[in-house]
């Protein structure tokens, strides 16, 4: 089964892909993971990027379709999942022909919807341990008062750049400008199912996994 995770930055994607990940052995695709793993590893591409991320900006569709094309290539496992990617109408016809050349198909589009005040209220919140990406939130899921990870026991935890409010006003514009207009591309394609992300992450789970058991 291969999916999408699509909504705009703080949404709740990447903590609903690593259920999936856990529970169902998929493969999260995030190509901002991968793009801020080449930005931190400064190969060239990764000098190119850092910029355009730190603005909030998107970076140009040859980069993460050939992030993308690399990877379907690999082990697939229990399918993947596309967590912001594709962000563009470009990027998601690349998509369609790309799971074409591998034989593969695209068997749900799940859109996660959020209200911006949530948005900037979770993403100013939000941390991550830097050994295994769980994630938390100052408000509804704190650090442990031990300093260790739930998951893994790791000590030290990040907050991205790019989560501050000039960079995500960037971020919630290039959304819905440019990455909006895929939930008419794919409820036209019979592809799209919604639900809200408003809601505590095992509730969102609950509907996540009642679109994909159907
Ligand atoms: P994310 O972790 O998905 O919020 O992505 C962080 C940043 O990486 C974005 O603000 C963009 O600059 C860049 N990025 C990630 N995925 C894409 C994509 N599919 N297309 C263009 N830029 C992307």
């Amino acid at each position: 089964m291969n999916i999408i995770l699509l909504g705009p930055p703080g949404a709740g994607k990447g903590t609903q892909a690593r259920f999936l990940v856990e529970e169902r052995g998929m493969i999260q695709l995030s190509t901002g993971d991968m793009l801020r793993e080449a930005r931190d590893s400064g190969t060239e591409m990764g000098k190119i990027v850092a910029d355009v991320m730190a603005r909030g900006d998107l970076v140009t569709d040859e980069i993460v379709i050939g992030l993308i094309r690399e990877k379907l290539q690999g082990d697939k496992q229990g399918g993947f999942i596309f967590d912001g990617f594709p962000r563009t109408l470009a990027q998601a016809d690349a998509l369609g022909a790309l799971l074409a050349e591998n034989n593969e198909t695209l068997d749900a589009v799940i859109e996660m919807e959020v209200d911006d005040s949530a948005l900037v209220a979770r993403i100013t919140a939000r941390s991550t341990c830097g050994d295994c990406g769980e994630v938390y939130n100052d408000n509804t899921k704190p650090i442990p008062a031990d300093g260790k990870c739930t998951n893994c026991g790791g000590t030290e935890f990040k907050r991205r750049a790019d989560d501050n409010e000039e960079s995500l006003k960037q971020r919630l514009m290039e959304y819905y400008k440019k990455t909006s207009p895929l939930i008419g591309y794919y409820y036209a394609k019979g592809a799209l199912s919604r639900l809200n992300g408003l809601g505590e992450m095992l509730e969102v789970k609950v509907a996540v996994d009642a679109i994909l058991d159907v």
